[in-house]
């Protein structure tokens, strides 16, 4: 009899626990929500699936929003589009890119906001300063986007920049290769000024860099600011 009281209690208290989870568990997302595949390319799972610049799409669900953060082919790929559009994706893009593609495609620049599908996304800045491969001129762009509460920022190609003080993130996709974007330690002052609860290295092990930017990257944040070395997918 005993046990059963406590049985009883304890899926009880289950069903209290998963009740609460339910209620407020859209506050937050769930890292195996975020799926990294590979370079710039993440799948993120909400009500709404999001794309982010996808480039080699092996397989894939179909999108409901792509955001595209430049025209250089690693990122703003046609063929990977279409392999997750559906008649109602809304693509995200800057004009350059727009022009490569077909469908539901909103425009952007630095500083617009727009919401998709409920989705709010902020467009800020991505340059190089220490390169010319984006210069500022070409307006070229990253996202912070809020999926249940989160707010995700993906960089795009860029340096560490003077507008990273400003934007606010639980989470940063952030490039570490070097090259052609910031380098590891460069990130790391990023992450820094950015103060995310999670930062998540990315562009490498595809055009340029290894896992090893990636290892730098979360080594120079220990103790200050969680990484998290997603697997490619
Ligand atoms: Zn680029």
């Amino acid at each position: 009899m005993k046990k059963l009281i406590v049985r009883a209690f304890i899926l009880s208290l289950l069903i209290t626990i998963c009740c609460f989870a339910h209620a407020f568990g859209k506050e937050t997302i769930d890292m195996k929500d975020i799926h990294w595949l590979g370079h710039d390319t993440f799948k993120i799972v909400g009500e709404n699936i999001i794309y982010t610049d996808p480039f080699k799409i092996k397989k894939g669900d179909l999108a409901d929003i792509i955001l595209i953060t430049h025209e250089h082919h690693d990122h703003c790929s046609p063929d990977d589009v279409k392999k997750i559009q559906k008649n109602n994706s809304v693509i995200v893009t800057t004009p350059d890119c727009a022009v490569k593609l077909s469908g539901n495609i909103k425009t952007v620049k630095p500083g617009d906001s727009l919401t998709v599908n409920g989705i709010e996304i902020e467009v800020v800045p991505a340059y190089n300063t220490n390169k010319q491969f984006h210069t500022k001129n070409r307006n070229w762009v990253g996202y912070i986007f809020t999926v249940n509460g989160q707010r995700i920022y993906i960089a795009g190609d860029t340096d560490y920049i003077p507008e990273m003080k400003t934007f606010k993130a639980d989470i940063a996709l952030l490039p570490v290769s070097g090259t052609y974007v910031m380098t590891a330690d460069e990130a790391v002052r990023a992450a820094l000024d950015i103060n995310p609860k999670i930062a998540i290295p990315m562009h490498y092990n595809s055009i340029v860099g290894s896992e090893k930017d990636a290892e730098k990257f979360a080594a120079g944040l220990k103790g200050r600011i969680e990484v998290k070395i997603l697997k490619e997918e």
